[in-house]
């Protein structure tokens, strides 16, 4: 079979830095290949991901640009995508469609008419409610989590094939790092994940925290400094921004609390490996939570909030611990070390494990393509 998977434009695969989308793609597409699929990479050009084509439009991941407004922008995902539909039309040796684009993926694709496609919803499905509310239903689609689908408009929830979770690669011996006394937070930095909660129980625990994340596309403290200091910076008054300013920000002391900024490759897995804990003081309902899996198959038990995916991945109080508020969460941070590590590897491996997400894809890809000759 040949597949073509799209990444899109935002960032490389696998990312720098943050990126949850493109390291779910980078763990699929290698699982895939060993499974004999043939997968032609839409992507940008810094992507080191070995696929047996790439295709790409951008030299480089457009991510940063996507905090400027709307009609400044558009045109990303759409020259990307008119790219990757060009392609499609002059060719006709691509068997299926993978498509992981926001609404301008399946948009485009189902205007194209070409092969039959799935495209993966990663995101909170009560966004876009005109468009998810009248999917277009010659694309096929899958969910992260069941409890993403449940919150989908109604039409959405009944035509999605179901839903496939998260993986990522088995942590190898290296990235066993030595557990440390800190926690982590590895994520945006948003009032969606929370970060202002983890600040606040660890800094009343007296335990050290590190907060890892990009803040609206800002990497380091030295950029958000530089954009706090300019009033006339279009980041200024970014939502995220304020929020790390007014939130976050007070509770960094440089010393118990930490927030280091975006990290990557072995900096980021030494982080995480070591970690006692990885907190999830979730506000919102996370759709499908690529960092609460990677450190299930780190030996890093998550303890977060009872919240959209959570309950669907951890198993309170043996693969991590959940809890119904600020107080609760502050207990269960107290009692990590009664959580194995071995027990949270395991399940990422029975789970959540790149052969387990890759075998559910290509019964779905199997069913996309059916449901494409029946109709
Ligand atoms: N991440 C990273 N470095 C950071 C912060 C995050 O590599 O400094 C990665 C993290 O390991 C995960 C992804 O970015 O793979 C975030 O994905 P998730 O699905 O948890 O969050 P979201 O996509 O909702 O932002």
């Amino acid at each position: 079979m040949n597949v073509l998977v799209n990444a899109g434009p935002w960032l490389a695969v696998p990312p720098p830095g943050y990126g949850g989308i493109e390291n779910v793609v980078a763990t699929l597409v290698p699982a895939l290949r060993e499974r004999g699929v043939r997968v032609v990479l839409a992507t940008v050009g810094t992507s080191t991901l070995e696929a047996d084509e790439h295709i790409t439009v951008f030299p480089e991941g457009q991510f940063a640009h996507l905090q400027k407004p709307y009609n400044q922008v558009m045109g990303l995902a759409h020259a990307h995508q008119t790219r990757l539909a060009g392609e499609l039309r002059r060719r006709d040796d691509i068997d299926l469609v993978h498509d992981h684009l926001e609404v301008v993926g399946p948009a485009v694709l189902s205007a194209l008419g070409g092969p039959p496609v799935l495209h993966t919803l990663h995101w909170d499905l009560r966004k876009h409610p005109e468009f998810y509310s009248a999917f277009p239903p010659s694309i096929a689609v899958n969910g992260v989590s069941h409890s993403q689908l449940a919150r989908a408009p109604q039409a959405l929830r009944e035509a999605a094939l179901g839903a496939v979770h998260l993986a990522t690669p088995l942590a190898d011996e290296d990235i066993r790092a030595e557990r440390g006394e800190h926690l982590v937070v590895m994520g945006r930095v948003c009032g969606l994940k929370g970060q202002h909660i983890a600040a606040r129980v660890c800094q009343k625990l007296g335990l050290p925290l590190v907060l890892a994340g990009p803040v609206s596309g800002l990497n380091s403290p030295a950029e958000l400094d530089a954009v706090a200091q300019d009033p006339g910076h279009p980041l200024h008054g970014h939502p995220d921004v304020r929020y790390h300013l007014e939130r976050v920000t007070p509770y960094l002391d440089g010393d118990l609390i930490r927030w280091i900024g975006s990290v990557g490759g072995a900096e980021r897995d030494g982080l995480y490996a070591s970690a006692r804990a990885s907190l999830f003081p979730i506000q919102w309902d996370e759709p499908g939570g690529t960092a609460i899996v990677e450190a299930l198959a780190l030996g890093v038990p998550p303890v977060g909030l009872r919240r959209g995916c959570l309950p669907e991945i951890i198993e309170h109080g043996r693969t991590g611990f959940l809890a119904d508020t600020e107080e609760e969460l502050a207990e269960w941070v107290l009692r990590v070390d009664e959580l194995d590590p071995e027990e949270c590897r395991r399940e990422a491996r029975r789970r959540f494990s790149p052969a387990v997400m890759a075998e559910r894809y290509l019964e779905l890809y199997e069913r996309a393509r059916r449901g494409r000759e029946k109709s």
